[in-house]
């Protein structure tokens, strides 16, 4: 496996596909790591060649973690040759990982130039009945323009949408982490989980999602179960609808208030997309052969905001507006960062709003904080990286002025 991969950015799929069989050997290489199995297949049949190889080449590449064509032994040597020359296969530039003692590991990907073009992505490890679960959470923006009050990502603004191969790219490099040391052949996926929760709206980056989706469901790539694949949004209600006819996913909605007012405050898309016409479009998504498919309940996840969110009034709120919808309730205690407006509610607030609602029959969870030793709550790495560079940036400029003074007194 070259190192390159560590050190290059990815080439959009999208740029891709439309660059692909007419390359000159000056011209940008076109990135495989984020082509879905029909975009593949067009992009071998472009080249004339049989669309299988695509199969193939997405085994090697998402099974194998093979990033040089040169270990793709059962394609000919000419074919080879030729995917040198035109292709590569390129993960994001990890600028930051860190492993921590629970198991949590947790990259920073640098997806352009400028101190802002830095994603994270968070792996997080969990024993329960079913066995071992790796669970990875997976960015689809940098920045996000939706500004919900209590998230760094949104303090950030909205820079720009990950490419496929950025976020498959996140996928494949928690994948390889495991298996740096171990020969191709023995090669073995070991994610079990993705959820579209890292930074970033995933329906406001809808096809590159989407398509990446797929990859992940496709057995010639990571085969998951569609049941371990989740996309959580805040609530933009056409998107939801149309992920409906085009995967079977499950689906987390970000929910944080149980009224309109509140909510218009904390989620501003609520004002475009209130809580009825929500809720609505979370009936339709499970539809009414919820049992065959990932879509037997939505997760529903809540941030517990001391003395915004928490008081019994919101728990008996929430019994009311989900009384219709199956689903699974996450109470999340609330990660602060610089300058956030609110604290994290009391562990008791937590557990007696929790009580209310297991009363009333929801299944009703409170997530762990993990990976606290490496800042790997929502957002607060890329914080921490981005300050750091920051700093760095700022002792620069004070040695560069120093110089200055020195130069002129001769
Ligand atoms: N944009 C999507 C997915 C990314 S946010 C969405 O909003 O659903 C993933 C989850 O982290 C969301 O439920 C979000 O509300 C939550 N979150 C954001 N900031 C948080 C914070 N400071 N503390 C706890 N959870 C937070
Ligand atoms: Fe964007 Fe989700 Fe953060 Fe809201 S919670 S600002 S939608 S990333």
């Amino acid at each position: 496996m070259s190192t390159e991969v560590l050190a290059a950015s990815a080439t959009d799929v999208q740029q891709a596909s439309a660059a692909a069989p007419a390359q000159s050997a000056t011209a940008e290489k076109v990135n495989l790591l984020g082509m879905s199995r029909p975009q593949m297949e067009k992009f071998f049949e472009d080249l004339g060649e049989k669309k299988f190889r695509a199969g193939q080449v997405m085994k090697w590449i998402h099974q194998f973690f093979v990033t040089d064509f040169a270990e793709m032994t059962n394609i000919s040597g000419k074919l080879r040759e030729k995917l040198e020359k035109i292709c590569e296969i390129k993960a994001p530039e990890v600028v930051h990982k860190n492993y921590s003692k629970d198991g949590t590991r947790k990259w920073v990907f640098r997806v352009g130039d400028g101190e802002g073009s830095l994603v994270e992505t968070v792996l997080i490890p969990a024993e329960d009945k079913t066995g071992s679960r790796k669970t990875l959470c997976i960015s689809s923006q940098v920045g996000c323009a939706l500004d919900c009050s209590f998230c760094s990502t949104g303090k950030q603004g909205f820079q720009r949408d990950l490419t496929q191969a950025e976020i498959i790219g996140q996928l494949w490099m928690a994948n390889y982490s495991y298996m740096e040391d171990v020969p191709v052949i023995e090669r073995e996926r070991s994610v079990t989980n993705v959820v579209m929760m890292g930074m970033g709206e995933p329906l406001l980056n809808y096809d590159a999602v989407l398509n990446a989706m797929r990859i992940m469901l496709d057995d010639f790539a990571y085969g998951m179960s569609k049941r371990r694949v989740t996309l959580s949004t805040s609530g933009v209600v056409p998107k939801i609808d149309q992920l409906a006819q085009d995967i079977d996913v499950a689906l987390a909605i970000s929910l944080h208030a149980t009224n309109n007012e509140l909510r218009d405050e904390l989620v501003p898309i609520n004002k475009k997309y209130p809580l009825e016409q929500l809720i609505a479009a979370c009936q339709r998504y499970i539809g009414k052969d919820g049992n065959e498919s990932a879509r037997k309940h939505v997760t529903i996840e809540y941030v517990m905001l001391d003395g915004v969110n928490d008081h019994p009034e919101h728990a008996q709120q929430m019994i009311k507006l989900l009384k219709n919808l199956p689903s699974k309730i996450n109470l999340i205690p609330f990660n602060p960062f610089p300058h956030a407006p609110y604290g994290r509610s009391s562990r008791n607030r937590i557990i007696s709003f929790q009580k209310t609602l297991s009363d009333a029959g929801f299944v009703c969870t409170i997530r762990q904080t993990r990976g606290d030793d490496i800042d790997a709550a929502c957002g607060q790495l890329v914080g921490q990286v981005a300050d750091r560079t920051r700093r760095a940036e700022q002792w620069k400029k004070k040695v560069a002025a120093q110089n200055e003074i020195i130069r002129s007194q001769g």
